[in-house]
């Protein structure tokens, strides 16, 4: 059984009020650190403490902290981002959902450490029901004096503001987050300058993730070197994991880091094994900008070695053999699962996303999901699949913020694992304009087909 930190009272009945929280031991890191730490001991017990950011980039939380201007004299911010729009991943709206209140504690004994006297959250506009349960729950820590002028009597100052964006994934990016925050439209900005030096109206700002956020409360009660004691080697803490696809049961869970991916898929506790027994064909472990694998790089690594529930393991042989953490959006597919149409799928979302600014991804986007188009509905040459490498190539590296290499990686894993799947498609049209792949021929067979022919 999985430690949790996060998700330790979430199942409490009433935890999302105030007073319940409260009387579970909400808003002690608050206590703790205003009354008896320096902003700077917090940050360095969160440095002691491992933790990654939990948005996807896994960059050590307590290092971003320690870049903040705080010798400009400007004031400094915290951003909560919010923006939760991967497909395939939903555990911050968990989070929010059914425990709000922990992650304003998060943001009160964040910011504290940042001497940030105005913070927000920035929520995605889809979730606004969650922006409501977090409003109440901040008028709750006002009403509470956990928030406002002179908290705890110490003389320390916080504002914290909701904010709901207008639905754009692009603002997931922290400096597109922070533009359309400043009312504008949600761009990313060519850095550096870094937010921490230059961010929300120019001001020193840190920018991260809800479960980032969540997880300083218990970093602050217990130590940093008790949280870097769970996990293991440079994967510290706990993992929120959002799963969907065919598996038994679908859902949010709280993991340690270094969990075996073996047991996570298949032990009751966790997913319980595939559903209907169907066989188990590929798995995306971190949101649909990270590289799918097929099923034999899904238990082992290349090196045979387990793969484990780390940031390390699963990228372990680069993307030739692994891929990413990445959100924790762990999405499973059986035999039945067209490879192609979900890598179509992927590609129509990240073009229609892409913010346009520039061209590799503006016009790269758009030519990813017209080839995929095509070749989905049996309408593709042969040409084609070099043609998609080609393209996906060209995108990587070469734009202002991460969305292009997003919309890249999918589709070069797709190809590099999956290439016969692309071959059937184009050899096979009238199969599949029928609709007929897939569903009623497995994997397998697929594979041995495509075989035959090419010999
Ligand atoms: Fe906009 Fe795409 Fe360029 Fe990011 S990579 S700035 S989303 S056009």
């Amino acid at each position: 059984m999985s430690k949790k930190i996060l998700l330790e009272k979430a199942s409490i009945p009433g935890i999302k009020t105030y007073e319940v929280y409260r009387q579970n031991g909400g808003y002690a890191s608050v206590e703790k650190a205003l009354k008896s730490m320096t902003p700077d001991e917090v940050v360095e017990e969160v440095k002691a403490s491992g933790l990654r950011g939990r948005g996807g980039a896994g960059f050590p939380t307590g290092l971003k902290w320690s870049f903040i201007d705080k010798k400009s004299g400007k004031p400094r911010h915290l951003v909560c981002n919010a923006d939760e729009s991967e497909p395939g991943t939903f555990k911050d709206r968990f989070l929010m959902e059914y425990i709000p209140h922990l992650l304003i504690e998060g943001m009160i004994t964040s910011s504290y450490a940042l001497e940030a006297n105005l913070s927000y959250i920035y929520i995605r506009g889809e979730y606004m029901w969650v922006y409501k349960i977090l409003e109440r729950a901040i008028k709750e820590a006002y009403a509470a004096g956990w928030l406002g002028k002179n908290i705890l009597g110490t003389g320390y100052n916080l504002d914290l503001y909701v904010h709901c964006g207008g639905g754009a994934y692009i603002c997931g990016e922290e400096t597109a987050l922070i533009e359309s925050l400043e009312g504008k439209r949600g761009n990313p900005r060519i850095k550096p300058p870094f937010p921490a030096v230059s961010g929300l109206w120019s001001n020193p700002t840190v920018v991260n993730n809800v479960e980032s956020i969540a997880a300083v409360p218990w970093i602050v009660n217990n130590t940093g070197a008790e949280y870097a004691k769970i996990g293991i080697g440079r994967s510290t803490g706990t993992k929120l994991i959002s799963a969907s696809g065919h598996i038994k049961n679908p859902g949010v869970y709280e993991i340690e880091l270094g969990l075996s991916v073996d047991e996570f898929m298949n032990s009751d506790e966790y997913l319980g094994g595939m559903i209907d027994e169907r066989p188990l064909k590929a798995f995306v472990p971190g949101g649909s900008s990270v590289p799918v694998l097929p099923a034999n790089l899904i238990y082992k690594t290349a090196n045979g070695e387990d793969r484990l529930m780390t940031y390390e393991s699963l990228s372990d042989g680069g993307f030739a053999t692994g891929s990413m953490l990445g959100s924790g959006g762990f999405i499973v597919y059986n035999d039945t699962a067209c490879i192609v149409r979900n890598t179509w799928n992927f590609s129509r979302f990240y073009h229609h996303e892409s913010c346009g600014q520039c061209s590799p991804c503006r016009e790269g986007t758009g030519w990813l999901e017209k080839v995929l188009h095509r070749i989905e509905n049996g309408h593709g040459r042969e040409e084609d699949i070099d043609l998609l490498w080609s393209i996906q190539s060209k995108i990587e590296g070469n734009t202002i913020c991460p969305l292009g290499d997003a919309a890249a990686w999918p589709v070069a894993a797709a190809i590099r694992h999956f290439r016969d799947e692309f071959e059937y498609h184009v050899r096979f049209p009238e199969k599949i304009k029928n609709r007929d792949h897939f569903v009623n021929e497995p994997f397998e067979k697929v594979r041995h087909l495509v075989g035959k022919q090419t010999v």
